[in-house]
């Protein structure tokens, strides 16, 4: 009930309330769902496999949220990096989270966390993703992959 009662905010349409309701997780390019949080991809993903992890809850502040969440997306958060790792060959990550306007959150309302694989000699590759609208069939074929791997990785 959770995420239901948290999708109806009071602070207006918030895409990472939207994207939490059940149903509709290929269209959100939504890729695994916790108890009390979920895993999600980039819409304009900084490398190709952009995953973030974001709580039911609309909370602006990481310490805003229960203890059982916060335990909850560090644990999602290792997962997203074992499947990014085990099905796209991820060599490393960039991984962390803006707080508040002030400190570059694009959506600072819904906090969430960002999870960047990246590759050797993958720096070339970054300005060439976000731009065209070919890249949503290729999301949409990464989240069918990283969906099938998290589902094998166990909840
Ligand atoms: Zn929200």
């Amino acid at each position: 009930m959770g995420y239901i009662r948290s999708a109806r905010n009071e602070f207006g349409p918030c895409i990472f309330c939207d994207k939490s309701h059940l149903g509709k997780d290929e269209e959100n390019l939504v890729v695994h769902r916790g108890e009390n949080a979920y895993i999600l991809m980039n819409l304009y993903p900084y490398n190709n496999g952009h995953l973030m992890v974001s709580p039911y809850d609309h909370e602006e502040h990481f310490d805003a949220l229960n203890t059982d969440t916060q335990v909850e997306m560090m644990t999602l958060t290792t997962k997203a990096m074992e499947v990014l790792r085990s099905s796209l060959n991820a060599d490393g990550f960039n991984f962390g989270a803006n707080f508040g306007e002030v400190a570059g959150a694009g959506i600072k309302e819904h906090m969430h966390l960002h999870i960047v694989p990246r590759w050797i000699g993958d720096t070339n590759f970054m300005p060439v993703m976000g731009h065209t609208k070919v890249m949503v069939d290729g999301l949409k074929e990464t989240r069918k992959q990283l969906a099938e791997a998290f589902s094998k990785n166990g909840k």
